[in-house]
């Protein structure tokens, strides 16, 4: 797969037993595709997501207008409410972005709350 920001490549990680994520080789953003979002739970998190460059991130963050890596269709930006220097892009089908060391001072328990409340679930 091809990172949406950068155009590296983006490699596969594997955390716990079943989780798998993509994550660029280049700038280290992260792309949960929408069942792994699911099963984010517990500290792990903050392991793979301090390794990212915060200043390569902050770069990323102001690019928004990117396409989604599995159907390039252009995906949704969000900004955090609370803290709107945070963002990331959503497919509402297949998954989300994050760039890399966004979530340094994030209270992790706080972010996978909300990543599973924008995944929309059970859609008519
Ligand atoms: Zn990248
Ligand atoms: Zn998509």
């Amino acid at each position: 797969m091809q990172c949406p920001k950068c155009k590296g490549v983006m490699e596969e990680a594997t955390y716990g037993r079943n989780m798998t994520i993509d994550r660029c080789v280049e700038c280290r953003g992260i792309w949960f595709d929408t069942g792994e979002a699911e099963k984010l739970k517990g500290k792990w998190m903050s392991d793979f997501l301090d390794s990212g460059d915060v200043k390569t991130g902050k770069v990323n963050n102001k690019i928004t207008d990117i396409n989604c890596p599995r159907c390039s269709v252009e995906m949704t930006h969000v900004k955090d409410m609370e803290q709107p220097h945070i963002g990331y892009e959503i497919c509402e089908e297949h998954g989300m972005y994050f760039d890399a060391g966004e979530f340094t001072d994030y209270k992790y328990e706080t972010i996978v709350e909300k990543i599973l409340k924008l995944i929309p679930r059970n859609q008519t």
